[in-house]
């Protein structure tokens, strides 16, 4: 089975080019000393696109808009936090390919900075030329939606409504690819990956690398995923029903457990958006060995719960682990106070 002979039933639009880098993080594994129990570790560049800032967030749009298209929409509507990487990228597509694009923002994470408000992602998301809605605390993101695509209906376009975080069953086929990507590559370099580990928002990421893991006969366990956004009990309940129900659109049989995922909860401190003493540090130390940005909301918290996995044992002295690099780095600028904070 390949990722074409599954996946080309499904509209597509090009929005990357070609594969993420795949590198060792030698310099970090220097600087962590005896805290990486001699554990290597890779990371996949899914930061390192070409088009508004890259982030994984593109794998899913390629099948979100290809979908779109293929039922004749002008407009995307995009439902996202304020700060969300996805209403940013989703903007950043649109551009390139052609289409309206409109952003219904929710204040999602108690931050009222100047920064936070108007910054990073918000900043770029006005600069892709979309429009954008923002909501307070919570209002009804979806129905705001409707009513707009019904707005635009009876001015004779047609808006495509994406959902938070883009992870439709659709989206998620954005990570079926994305996990094919990772097993070539993994081929290639002789190398065989005992862990990859993602942070956990909405969990189409999660979904579509564990659906295409249960495909290829491996086992999805081995991705070790934290959750930043719900309790990680719920998280697993979701994550569990994403995978089935894209093993299902793909007409496969294979189903998963609640035992066949692992979520840890133990990097989502405060909440969604919540900065953490660990994610600043994680953060930090990645900056500082690699010269590489993690984003504060994803990337930092599911790196500071890898390097505590690696303590625990969770992730055996020696092995070897893939982090995958989601993006996000405009965040960066939205939690300036935070970062900053000594
Ligand atoms: C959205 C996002 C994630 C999480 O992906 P989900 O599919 O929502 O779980 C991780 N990292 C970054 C940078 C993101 O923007």
């Amino acid at each position: 089975m390949t990722a074409t002979d599954l996946l080309n039933r499904f509209p597509r639009v090009r929005l990357m080019q070609g594969s993420t880098p795949v590198q060792r993080l030698a310099r970090l594994e220097h600087m962590l000393g005896d805290r990486r129990k001699g554990v290597s570790i890779w990371a996949k560049r899914d930061d390192l696109m070409e088009l508004g800032g890259g982030g994984n967030k593109l794998r899913k749009l390629e099948f979100l808009i290809g979908q779109a298209k293929s039922e004749g929409c002008n407009t995307i509507i995009a439902i996202g936090g304020v700060q969300s990487n996805f209403a940013r990228l989703a903007a950043a597509a649109c551009a390139r390919i052609g289409l309206s694009c409109e952003l219904v923002l929710v204040q999602m994470v108690p931050r009222e900075s100047e920064i936070y408000q108007a910054n990073g992602n918000v900043l770029l998301d006005q600069l892709f030329g979309a429009r954008l809605d923002i909501l307070a605390e919570g209002d009804d993101a979806g129905a705001f939606a409707a009513c707009r695509a019904s707005e635009i209906a009876s001015s004779g376009g047609k808006a495509f409504v994406a959902t938070l975080g883009g992870s439709t069953l659709i989206g998620c086929l954005g990570y079926v690819d994305g996990a094919f990507e990772i097993a070539m590559q993994s081929a290639e370099m002789g190398m065989a990956f005992d862990h990859i580990v993602i942070p956990n928002g909405s969990g189409g990421m999660h979904a579509g690398l564990a659906a295409a893991t249960v495909i290829a006969g491996g086992d999805p366990s081995r991705i070790l995923a934290h959750t930043v956004l719900s309790p990680a009990d719920a998280c697993v309940l979701a994550t569990v029903d994403k995978v089935n129900s894209v093993l299902q659109m793909l007409s496969r049989n294979e189903r998963v457990e609640p035992k066949d995922l692992t979520i840890s909860g133990g990097q989502l401190g405060g909440g969604y958006g919540m900065p953490t003493p660990d994610m600043v540090e994680a953060v930090k130390i990645v900056g500082r060995s690699e010269g590489l940005l993690l984003d504060p909301v994803y990337g930092g918290k599911a790196f500071a719960g890898m390097l505590a996995d690696i303590e625990a044992g969770v992730i055996a002295a020696g092995s070897n682990v893939l982090f995958l690099m989601t993006g996000g780095s405009p965040g960066l600028y939205a939690y300036a106070d935070a970062l900053n904070s000594k």
